[in-house]
């Protein structure tokens, strides 16, 4: 009999693999191991949860794990951890609550995410310091919050021994963000929805680094509008207090805060991989090729953990984010079943909300990195509204776009708003995958009437005046 398909890691890559495969290959076997307890969960949704819009860590699950193992036929291990692999003997060993197992595997997905980065900061450990990153970290902020935390068809994951201890603290008033990323700007929507001062340090000129400093300019201003002190080129040096943090200390800068949340990126869960030989790239992901296949042939790597091709430049790339591990845990599922199926290309398409803004991305936008790709890079910044200027309601949409001055190719956008980017930016991320020119978008057959967008969509003047 043919050994099992065995995946490590339960969310977005492993558990859309292992559902494609049993779909695909329903008489072949596949066992998923998870070492927490949530599984297939939208850690996107954890900054509305501790904004209050989101009531219970639950309603984050896609699919519950009984639906899993009942509807699916999927072994589902929870309270699993792998911890090496045996390539030679195609083996596993497996940490759970039965003790340490060896468990047979015909492929084997690596699918085990990224972690938060914890910077070497002074008075990390002190209470109310916090990353969010994980499930159990955001039911922990919110009880710091004084918010309750239902978890009805959960264990106990020991949330009450903290709330215990939360509780003899005084509510916090002010907070401090360490990082400009997207999950420190959604976050500090998030803390000033309760009422919360805001502070928000980036040690570089600008937060938001992906987006380019064109859009950051903007969410920073609306940030300041909103109340956020946003202190940029400040580098975090610690945290002081006794027991719980007091304050934040950035050079010659002290500000009193109850309350820290570190945002300072992830970086890939890839211990026991690299242990066994399975070769990172670059970037310090698994590399793969383009059906996520690692250097072993019969091990496989998706989602967070793992390297994809960029489609811009077509070189290896490590962006994280959920469709990316989605879709590559759904292709690798097709082709563990028997129909090779290339994981994808990725763009790095990312957007988030803003307080009223909506921020996007798609592609090469950092000029220096596209001459280090080989493009010669020409860029514009426009300015137009988000409806026919008659039609009441619109609002400025900034675009930057950047083109190959050579070839006239698309490499990339940023977008800015408070309206229509959102999905506007999906039709620049399609012109980067038909590898389009700047006159071709410009020229794209897009849907007009005047509550939704001017005759010329915005995407269409960012072309014409690129082109
Ligand atoms: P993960 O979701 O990290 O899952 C990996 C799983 O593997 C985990 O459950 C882990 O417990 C398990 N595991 C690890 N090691 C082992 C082991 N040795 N044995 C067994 N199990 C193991 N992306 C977007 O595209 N848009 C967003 O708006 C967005 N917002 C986000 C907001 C927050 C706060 C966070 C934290 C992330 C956000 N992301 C967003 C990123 C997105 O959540 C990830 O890209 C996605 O979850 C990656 O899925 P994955 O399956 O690769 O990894």
């Amino acid at each position: 009999m043919t050994d099992p398909v065995v995946v490590v890691g339960g969310d977005a890559a492993g558990m859309s693999a292992a559902s494609k495969f049993k779909r695909d290959a329903p008489g072949r076997e596949v066992v998923v191991f998870e070492k927490g307890e949530w599984v297939s969960y939208g850690a996107c949704g954890l900054p509305y949860y501790v904004k209050g819009e989101v009531e219970t860590l639950e309603d984050l699950v896609s699919v519950p794990a009984e639906a899993f193992r009942e509807e699916r036929d999927v072994d589902l291990r929870t309270g699993h951890e792998v911890t090496a692999i045996d390539r030679d003997a195609r083996t596993v060993t497996v940490e759970g609550p039965e003790g340490t197992f060896e468990q047979a595997y015909s492929d084997l997905l690596i699918a085990t995410g990224a972690h938060a980065l914890t910077p070497p900061l002074d008075g990390m450990d002190l209470d109310g310091v916090f990353t969010l990153h994980d499930m159990n970290d955001a039911p922990r902020i919110r009880q710091f919050l004084g918010m309750d935390t239902p978890t009805a068809s959960l264990p106990d994951l020991g949330y009450g021994e903290a709330a215990a201890a939360y509780a003899e603290l005084e509510a916090p008033d002010a907070v401090a963000i360490i990082g400009g990323g997207y999950i420190g700007i959604e976050m500090a929507e998030a803390f000033a929805e309760h009422d919360l001062q805001v502070h928000l340090f980036e040690m570089l000129p600008h937060t938001l680094q992906p987006f380019g400093p064109e859009a950051a300019a903007v969410v920073e201003e609306h940030l300041r509008e909103q109340g956020v002190e946003v202190h940029l080129d400040t580098a975090v040096d610690g945290f002081l207090g006794e027991d719980a943090v007091s304050a934040v200390a950035a050079g010659d800068l002290e500000v009193d805060v109850d309350l820290a949340l570190v945002g300072a990126g992830v970086a890939p869960n890839t211990d026991f991989a690299e242990a066994a030989g399975i070769e990172l790239g670059e970037t310090g992901a698994i590399a793969t090729d383009e059906y996520g296949r690692t250097n072993d042939e019969h091990v496989y790597a998706a989602g967070d953990c793992a390297e994809a091709t960029h489609v811009v430049t077509g070189d290896p790339d490590h962006v994280p984010l959920a469709l990316t591990a989605n879709r590559a845990g759904r292709a690798i599922g097709a082709t563990l079943a028997g129909d090779p199926t290339p994981v994808g290309e990725i763009a790095g398409t990312a957007v988030l909300k803003a307080f009223d803004l909506e921020v996007a991305r798609t592609g090469i936008i950092d000029e220096e990195r596209a001459r280090e790709a080989g493009f010669d890079p020409v860029s514009v910044t426009i300015d137009a509204e988000s409806r026919a200027h008659y039609y009441p309601g619109g609002q400025e949409i900034q675009i930057h776009l950047v083109g190959d001055r050579d070839s006239g190719r698309v490499l990339g956008a940023s977008m800015v708003g408070r309206e229509g980017v959102a999905k506007r930016i999906d039709t620049v991320a399609t012109a980067l995958h038909a590898e389009m020119t700047v006159d071709q978008l410009s020229y794209l057959d897009l849907a007009y009437a005047p509550p939704f967008s001017p005759v010329w969509d915005p995407v269409l003047t960012a072309g014409k005046v690129l082109a």
